[in-house]
């Protein structure tokens, strides 16, 4: 370990609060798929800020919206008026056919936003019954997204407010147990966190309509499945699916914090001026990122780079999976796979990382690969060499 790391690790253990369990690694650069510890060893980013850097580290337009922006205005709150915001605005409530959007900072704090808004609406309604979610399901940590969520993320933290009911996912015969007095239903096309679980197409269709006809919100979190990572600007494109709220995160901002909650009018005019706020929320920094982030998987094309490439990583695990007993399933689609083994799998990403490859192993057992959009064949050779490596390595030693 170099002198710097140890510094650092040290620094960790001793100052911040032990709550990862962190890589022995220390990141100090990074460009396009690539990053570089601190010793100088490259590794190509299979993980990508889990979900967040779509268009690679330090992609020249996000670096030069930046830039461009700090010289200008970094930060005026929401007291004001900013340019990148109002652009922001547009652009996103064009591409999700969403009427209206509020920026946050985070996957959380949008979700968070989206329960406060689907309460208010349930309330005009006169509605009192629940706001559903489905098990497995992630939502951020928040006490109200951890209610939302796994009963393992909620130990410790109770009373956990009132007001929800879960269902399991993909299970078309559960919704049957939705009631008229729902207010809404919370759910991720793909789970991200419960270890890439693609929600099923009738199920999915199935709740779309189960939420029109009693008129219960639609609220799609695409906080890791949004801009771009499917495939599709948004992955409810897939179905025929129309939110009636949306959440983004993640992607979004190519790196800088950002999220955002989308809505129609109707539910988006529950927010009245004193009912909901943020101080740093889609300030003229993160939105001009936002912006350059989205132009560029525009103009590079890189929903189509995310089906062609995903099709391919596909392939690939799919004959891995064939040869090795002890992986159970490979899932996914676009840049968004998760491969399921038998047993706990923290092992095979630090193996993979000892090849120079970054990947994070999520829900204990599943290798989560989601990387930059812009990811060539090459590196999608060296993320798959590393993983059948650090398999086959590890199966040895048991
Ligand atoms: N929703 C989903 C689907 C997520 O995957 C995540 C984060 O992993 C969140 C919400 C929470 O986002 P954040 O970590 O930005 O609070």
């Amino acid at each position: 370990m170099s002198e710097l790391s140890k510094k650092v690790t040290d620094l960790y253990q001793k100052h911040h609060f032990n709550m990862y369990r962190r890589f022995p690694l220390t990141l100090i650069k990074g460009e396009g798929c690539r990053v570089w510890d601190d010793e100088g060893k490259e590794y190509i980013d299979a993980l990508a800020g889990i979900a967040v850097n779509s268009v690679g580290h330090s992609h020249p337009n996000v670096v030069r919206a930046i830039s461009e922006q700090a010289n200008k205005l970094i930060h005026i709150s929401n007291i004001y008026h900013n340019v990148p915001q109002s652009s922001l605005a547009k652009l996103l409530t064009q591409l999700s056919g969403l009427d209206r959007v509020y920026f946050t900072n985070s996957g959380l704090e949008a979700n968070e936003g989206a329960l406060k808004l689907a309460r208010k609406y349930g309330d005009q309604q006169g509605k009192k019954g629940p706001v559903i979610s489905f098990e497995n399901c992630f939502h951020g940590r928040s006490i109200g997204t951890i209610a939302m969520g796994k009963e393992n993320y909620q130990k410790g933290f109770g009373p956990m407010p009132e007001g929800f009911m879960q269902l399991p996912y993909n299970d078309v015969e559960a919704l049957g147990r939705i009631d008229d007095d729902a207010i809404a239903v919370f759910v991720e096309v793909i789970q991200g966190e419960g270890g890439i679980v693609p929600g099923n197409q009738e199920f999915l269709e199935k709740l779309g309509e189960v939420c029109r006809k009693k008129d219960i919100l639609l609220v799609i979190d695409e906080i890791q499945t949004g801009i771009g990572r499917t495939g599709k600007m948004f992955a409810f494109e897939y179905y025929s699916l129309k939110p009636d709220i949306l959440t983004l995160a993640k992607g979004l901002g190519g790196g800088v914090p950002i999220g955002a909650v989308l809505a129609t009018e109707k539910v988006a005019s529950m927010f009245q001026p004193g009912d909901h706020g943020t101080t740093f929320g889609g300030n003229p920094l993160a939105c001009a990122a936002a912006l350059a982030t989205i132009t560029t998987i525009m103009e590079e094309h890189l929903t189509e780079a995310a089906i062609e490439q995903g099709n391919y990583l596909r392939n690939a695990l799919n004959m891995l999976a064939s040869e090795v007993d002890e992986i159970k399933e490979v899932r996914g689609i676009g840049l968004m796979w998760g491969v399921e083994f038998i047993f706990p799998c923290r092992e095979i990403a630090l193996k993979m990382m000892e090849r120079g490859v970054l990947v994070s192993c999520t829900n204990n057992t599943v290798i989560r690969i989601v990387p930059p959009l812009t990811i060539s064949r090459e590196e999608l050779d060296s993320v798959i060499g590393a993983l059948a490596g650090a398999v086959e390595e590890y199966i040895n030693s048991l």
